[in-house]
């Protein structure tokens, strides 16, 4: 598994869907969370040398998005990558199921740092599906548990949209948030895809 061409993967996926991000979030944020988001994996990405063993790609592109990406989701991001790339260590290779230890420790670093819980409308609400169903679907390798994985992102991002915020600006709205789709979430199910359409290449 490429984990660089995961990145770059996102990044193109953020670039196209920058817009549609940033208009769900000025439905219920401040309309930033496209352009933020671009530009921090525009520059996460160009900060990956070819020779980074998989630990370090992640970690590099977790420290660039912190320091380069404006909002609540850049340091986020930032913080999950780096998390799982730490989880990831030296080694020159990961196996499907290294990674799941890795996508958990990314889940654990957005939770720690952002304090939200499940049915808080934010992107932890496809994280937390996501990762559940890659760990389940990880023993039959790389593209099935990658393949659940989006799927329980979408469904997870999807079932944000009846719930009120109760984290990040979206909160701030308080009833008004309910019937909109979260950004975060939205761009996490970028992320799974990302990782689907890598796995499978
Ligand atoms: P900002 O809200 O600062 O403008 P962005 O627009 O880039 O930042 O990102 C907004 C997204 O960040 C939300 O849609 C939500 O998914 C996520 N988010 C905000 N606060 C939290 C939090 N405390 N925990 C997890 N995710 C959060
Ligand atoms: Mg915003």
């Amino acid at each position: 598994m490429d984990l660089r061409q995961w990145m770059a993967r996102f990044s193109e996926l953020v670039t196209v869907g920058a817009e549609r991000l940033t208009r769900l979030d000025s439905e219920i944020g401040d309309g930033d969370h496209g352009s933020n988001l671009d530009r921090g994996m525009r520059a996460a990405v160009a900060a990956l040398d070819a020779d980074l063993p998989p630990g370090k790609v992640l970690m590099t592109a977790g420290r660039t998005l912190v320091s380069k990406t404006g909002g609540a989701s850049g340091p986020l991001y930032g913080t999950a990558l780096r998390r799982a790339g730490k989880a990831l260590g030296d080694a020159s290779e990961v196996s499907a199921e290294e990674l799941g230890g890795a996508l958990r420790a990314a889940l654990d670093g957005i939770r720690e740092l952002g304090k939200a819980e499940e049915g808080d409308k934010t992107m932890i609400d496809a994280w937390t599906p996501a990762v559940a169903a890659y760990e389940a679907a990880a023993g039959e390798g790389f593209t099935a548990a990658a393949r659940a994985a989006l799927d329980a992102a979408e469904k997870g991002a999807e079932a944000t949209v009846p719930l009120q915020a109760r984290k990040g600006r979206a909160s701030y709205l308080g009833p008004r948030s309910v019937g909109h789709l979260d950004p975060g979430a939205a761009s996490t199910v970028l992320l799974f895809r990302a990782l689907a359409e890598t796995a499978e290449s």
